[in-house]
């Protein structure tokens, strides 16, 4: 079991996102390192960029304190499962990446299931097998050593912006009050994003 996080971490992270499952197990084990590398964040001091919105960010907000609400969690839609983190007050930040291999040996019959099971089904046999590979997978991912889970990189950007409380105007289509950075400006109309893109449908 991971040093950083105790049975307790682990159960309060299965209990928030509904179930345990291997993905799950990648973040808490990205969590550990954050945690490890970078400390909680308290406020905002630590910003996670996660490229994925899969099971494991959900132990990433949980875990680390980075959350949406708070906006230093962001997530770009890559579809890979990696996480940058970058804290604010001495610069420092990395990217890791999930290696391939993650799953160990049950990868290859993961996807196969995975894929029988949104076209054909499973058979009971089937559901049994995918659930013990689920089960390998996840302990795997919880005992391995950090450095042969992910790959630790630069990261690709500079951190973002720090959130900023912006006032809100009322959409001139709709009439919705709506975070001033995100409203567009066409034919002196301020609108929101919605009413931007069905106006501009009709030109
Ligand atoms: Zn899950
Ligand atoms: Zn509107």
């Amino acid at each position: 079991m991971p040093e950083a996080i105790n049975s307790e971490l682990i159960q309060g992270a299965t209990d928030f996102h509904g179930h345990w499952c291997p993905g799950l197990a990648i973040g808490i084990r990205a969590a550990e390192w954050a945690l490890q590398e970078m400390g909680r964040s308290g406020d905002e001091d630590i910003v996670a960029v996660v490229e994925t919105d899969m099971c494991g960010v959900d132990a990433i907000q949980y875990l680390t304190g980075c959350t949406f609400g708070k906006g230093n969690l962001i997530h770009k839609d890559y579809g890979k499962n990696a996480f940058t983190f970058y804290r604010r007050s001495d610069g420092k930040a990395a990217r890791i990446v999930a290696r391939p291999g993650i799953f160990g040996e049950g990868h290859e019959a993961l996807g196969r299931l995975h894929r029988k099971m949104q076209t054909d089904g499973l058979t009971e046999k089937e559901e049994a097998d995918w659930k013990q590979i689920r089960a390998m997978a996840s302990k795997r991912v919880m005992e391995a050593r950090l450095a042969d889970l992910f790959e630790v990189k630069e990261p690709s950007g500079p951190p973002p912006k720090q959130a900023r409380i912006l006032s809100s105007l009322p959409c001139d289509s709709c009439g919705e009050a709506v975070m001033e950075s995100r409203t567009r400006r066409i034919h002196e109309q301020t609108l929101c994003l919605p009413c931007f893109e069905e106006m501009e449908k009709r030109y």
